[in-house]
């Protein structure tokens, strides 16, 4: 088993992959619990934009979701 190691950017430590999060193509600069830590700062600091950026993420990857899995309705099927 191959352990891949990955400095965080906010804390400075090395941790496993597995402590951050996934962007899809990479990894977030900082590990979850800076990543958390920071999310958790920013709703304190504006409640509102902290939940419309949530808000867009979701959306983006639903979005991408869509447009990646095999078999997904991108066009309304007609019954015939
Ligand atoms: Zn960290």
């Amino acid at each position: 088993m191959i352990f891949t190691n990955k400095c965080c950017r906010a804390c400075g430590k090395s941790k496993a992959l597995a402590d951050f999060y996934s962007n899809g193509t990479g990894y977030f600069p900082s590990c979850k619990e800076c990543y958390m830590g920071a999310r958790r700062a920013a709703y304190r600091r504006d409640p509102e934009k902290a939940k419309e950026q949530v808000r867009r993420y979701r959306a983006r990857l639903k979005a991408q979701r869509l447009a990646t899995t095999p078999g997904a309705p991108k066009t309304p099927k007609v019954s015939q």
